[in-house]
């Protein structure tokens, strides 16, 4: 199944879903709200430089909103399309971080 974006119309939060092509768009994990589908499949089976850039892009989006948790759990779902040893040193990356910001 492939990885969409969804962006809440209530809230404007942002989240990935891996949903079948023809579901309607889950609810907003935030507020409830109803949500749309942001842009086609994340081409993550593909395991090219420009799938590891788009990774790259939303775990410092995350990051730099100092959403750690929401990087861990999308690095989770990202390295079960692309295996790379790259999104593995992000996810320890966003590990420490996670672990020295409940210090
Ligand atoms: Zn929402």
């Amino acid at each position: 199944m492939p990885l969409y974006e969804f962006c809440c119309k209530r809230c404007r939060y942002i989240f990935e879903e891996v949903t079948p092509v023809d579901s309607p768009p889950p609810k907003c994990p935030e507020c409830g709200g109803e949500t749309y589908r942001l842009i086609s499949p994340v081409s993550f089976k593909v395991s090219d430089d420009s799938a590891l850039r788009r990774i790259e892009k939303r775990f410092q989006y995350y990051v730099n909103g100092g959403k750690y948790k929401d990087a861990a759990r999308f690095l989770a779902k990202a390295s079960e399309y692309v295996k790379n040893d790259k999104v593995k040193r992000l996810q320890e990356k966003v590990e420490n971080k996670l672990i020295k910001s409940k210090k």
